[in-house]
């Protein structure tokens, strides 16, 4: 027998569905006119106007020939034939059939000149009902897309401008088996003009209804084309948000001023292929240590901008921090940042902070220095600096040793008060925090650090000099 609130989700479902239908119904008697947003000339359309194609099974479909397909397309590159042919007829095409058989779902076709095909289409026929149950139907049609538009039976019709792809170039410094694109195997190279990229990104902005338009740049390997950075530039000058890169990352990897010069032109993505982990499930595209080169890209492309979220002594700290320069291309890692820290878990009672912090390994050998400016938000409305140094030697590259020290005092103070005649004056205490000692950390994943301090303490406003413990443990997000 089923869970009893198996039943009890049926019946809500069912019940949904009959309420959403008769919503609808209602809702169409006097209806609103629908929307029309800036980025479309004509309305939304509603849930009722939408159409939809013929689905289900057995059905009638256009396909095309396997066979047909590529002979066209060598004769128009033979100049046998010309390439409107593709615009104005109907060349390879043919009818199939859609059928269930043997728990799949199949395409069937007979070709006059090539025979019989068969395609499986899906190995879960009830899934893919689902997914026919589930469509929504067609979307607003496109229009303003003349110029982008137009190819013969192929054109689409409807929906939102969403992901243009430009294939830059067909050369590749890889030449994988399999290659989506035959790069390097075709014994031509086909490769955009400055022109040609122009006007793709020029035509396709103009494209309406556009929600979003993110454009791809693709190959090949699109970094080998001499206008990938123009093209990059172009792209974002014009006013596509996001603009990405469909990359083996070689030019990344071999040279983090590339990755500069390519964030500078204004690059979002950089949009990798794995194959698995590691070098081996990577080692059939030829290249050795492919899975190494990626991650070596990873590295030189990644983000400058971090934020963290800290807990230690103090209670908890929430930090962004902006890379200014990095070893790898300048020798000397430097950020700089906002922190806002709370005392004892109250967020009235926190300081922001504003750091600067520089880096620097000398292969295990590393030294870091932190300076800190920091506004108390509530209470005395404080100020205090903080200077911090580390010196250490890395182990592993998760497990660092070596002696910290942090050195606290406060600055800008109101004056305070004179005691009344008659007081007996107050000890002089400390002004200042000292902490110092040896440490070691732990980078448990490459965003969740532990850190343990065992040392010397010299506390603000005391004169005590005490043995400390310190455990801190902050999460990179
Ligand atoms: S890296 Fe990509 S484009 Fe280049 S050969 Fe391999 S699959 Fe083809």
């Amino acid at each position: 027998m089923h869970n009893p609130v198996k039943y009890v989700e049926k019946a809500v479902t069912v019940a949904a569905t009959g309420a959403w239908a008769v919503f609808e119904r209602l809702n169409r008697i006097k209806p609103n006119p629908s929307p029309k947003p800036k980025w479309s000339d004509k309305p939304l359309l509603k849930s009722y106007e939408k159409s939809k194609p013929p689905l289900g099974w057995p059905r009638t479909t256009d396909s095309l020939c396997p066979r047909c397909v590529p002979e066209i397309r060598q004769q128009i590159l033979d100049g046998e034939l010309p390439h409107e042919i593709l615009l104005n007829e109907k060349v390879g095409e043919i009818k199939a059939q859609i059928v269930e058989r043997d728990g799949k779902i199949l395409m069937v076709k007979d070709c006059p000149k090539h025979g019989h095909f068969e395609d499986v289409m899906s190995i879960d026929p009830e899934f893919s009902r689902h997914l026919e149950d589930v469509f929504p139907g067609r979307d607003i049609l496109a229009h303003n897309d003349e110029k982008l538009h137009h190819h013969g039976s192929s054109t689409v019709k409807y929906g939102r401008g969403s992901v243009l792809t430009i294939d830059l170039t067909n050369r590749c410094n890889m030449m994988c088996d399999p290659c989506f694109m035959d790069a390097n195997q075709v014994g031509f190279v086909h490769e955009l003009t400055w022109d040609d990229i122009k006007t793709m990104l020029d035509n396709a902005i103009t494209i309406k209804p556009r929600r979003q338009m993110s454009v791809q740049f693709s190959g090949g390997e699109p970094t080998l084309s001499p206008y990938f950075l123009d093209a990059v530039r172009y792209a974002r000058k014009v006013g596509y948000n996001s603009v990405q890169a469909a990359t083996n990352g070689i030019e990344f990897a071999k040279s983090p001023e590339f990755c500069k010069q390519a964030a500078e032109a204004g690059l979002r993505y950089a949009y990798l292929q794995f194959d698995g982990i590691g070098n081996a499930a990577n080692a059939h595209r030829k290249v050795g240590n492919m899975f190494d080169v990626k991650v070596r890209a990873i590295q030189n492309l990644h983000a400058d901008v971090g934020a963290y979220f800290q807990s230690g002594a103090q209670g908890p700290a929430a930090r962004i921090r902006y890379q200014l320069l990095n070893q790898r291309s300048h020798g000397l890692d430097l950020s700089t940042g906002v922190r806002f820290k709370t005392v004892g878990f109250h967020p009235d009672e926190g300081e922001v902070e504003f750091l600067l912090a520089a880096g620097r390994r000398f292969g295990a050998l590393e030294v870091v220095v932190n300076g800190v400016f920091g506004l108390e938000t509530g209470g005395e409305n404080g100020k205090d600096v903080e200077a911090k140094g580390f010196v250490g030697w890395r182990l592993t590259q998760a497990i660092r040793a070596g002696v910290d020290a942090r050195l606290q005092a406060e600055v800008g103070d109101e004056e305070a008060a004179l005691p009344p005649v008659g007081t007996p004056p107050t000890p002089a205490v400390r002004d200042y925090d000292l902490t110092v000692g040896p440490t070691a950390s732990w980078m448990v994943t490459p965003t969740i650090q532990l850190q343990a301090l065992v040392g010397l303490a010299q506390p603000k406003k005391t004169n005590l000099t005490t043995g400390v413990g310190v455990v801190y443990a902050s999460i990179d997000f």
